[in-house]
């Protein structure tokens, strides 16, 4: 099932897979693994197996569940929509078939009336499959990393390698800095702080560092929300004022 999204950047989220494992310090909060915790306990079949309790928490297992139920979801779509696309999982997990990947990439080719988002953590295994042939570039699908601090740096390489297709990197959440950092070859960054009870602080000079480098290279940037423990009050303004860029036209 897709649902409408609260996300600030995207209208719907489609999880044709379900459960993940933790990648790097930005997953440590992961949102998706507390939901598939709860989902799991609820009897939802697609989360079986996920999650399982450790210290007093719910914790990935590493499996990874197909749901090809709902492969054909956005083909129903008649409204345009832009498709968050797992939000669930990652779908560069080594647990997901390549072929299991291709069959959502040929969905996305079907479906050129919508936008998709495909953001991942493993942003090699999306590269080498580009490299491979097995994947191609889509003008209707944005491929995009998650670089929380600069610990993890080397994901934007892999990304920049991925050649004909709109790139985005996300920031959050960002729990870093990354001073310098060099987004030629960027079409959109969206920055944001973690949010929820174990949140870690953001700093409002990361966040204008990643500005300042955005408009060096002529990225689009979206400033998601500041987070916290209430992230509604501490709001979604910089300085005053809202930043909602998207990026507008694909770069070689
Ligand atoms: S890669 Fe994404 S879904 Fe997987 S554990 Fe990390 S934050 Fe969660």
């Amino acid at each position: 099932m897709s649902s409408n999204s609260h996300i600030e950047w995207t209208d719907v989220t489609w999880n044709p897979v379900a459960g993940c494992s933790i990648e790097s310090a930005g997953c440590t909060n992961c949102y998706a693994m507390r939901m598939a915790a709860r989902l799991q306990a609820m009897g939802h079949a697609k989360y079986e197996g996920t999650t399982r309790k450790s210290g007093g928490r719910h914790v990935w297992t590493g499996r990874v569940n197909l749901d090809r139920k709902v492969l054909d979801e956005p083909r129903t779509w008649k409204k345009p929509k832009r498709v968050f696309v797992n939000s669930m999982s990652d779908l560069f997990h080594p647990g997901v078939p390549c072929e299991f990947i291709e069959d959502v990439w040929t969905t996305m080719a079907d479906c050129e009336i919508h936008h998709f988002q495909v953001l991942t953590k493993r942003p090699s295994r999306m590269a080498d499959m580009f490299a491979d042939g097995r994947l191609r570039p889509l003008e209707n699908v944005w491929v995009g990393t998650s670089v929380e601090d600069s610990a993890v740096l080397e994901r934007m390489d892999a990304l920049k390698s991925i050649r004909g297709v709109t790139r985005f990197i996300s920031f959050e959440p960002l729990i870093g800095p990354v001073p310098n950092v060099d987004l030629s070859d960027i079409h959109w960054a969206i920055v944001g702080g973690e949010s929820g009870p174990k949140s870690r602080p953001i700093e409002q000079a990361w966040v204008e560092e990643i500005e300042t480098a955005c408009r060096v290279a002529g990225t689009a940037f979206f400033f998601k929300q500041w987070g916290g423990r209430n992230k509604k009050a501490a709001g979604r303004e910089l300085r005053g004022e809202t930043f909602d860029e998207y990026p507008h036209q694909l770069v070689a």
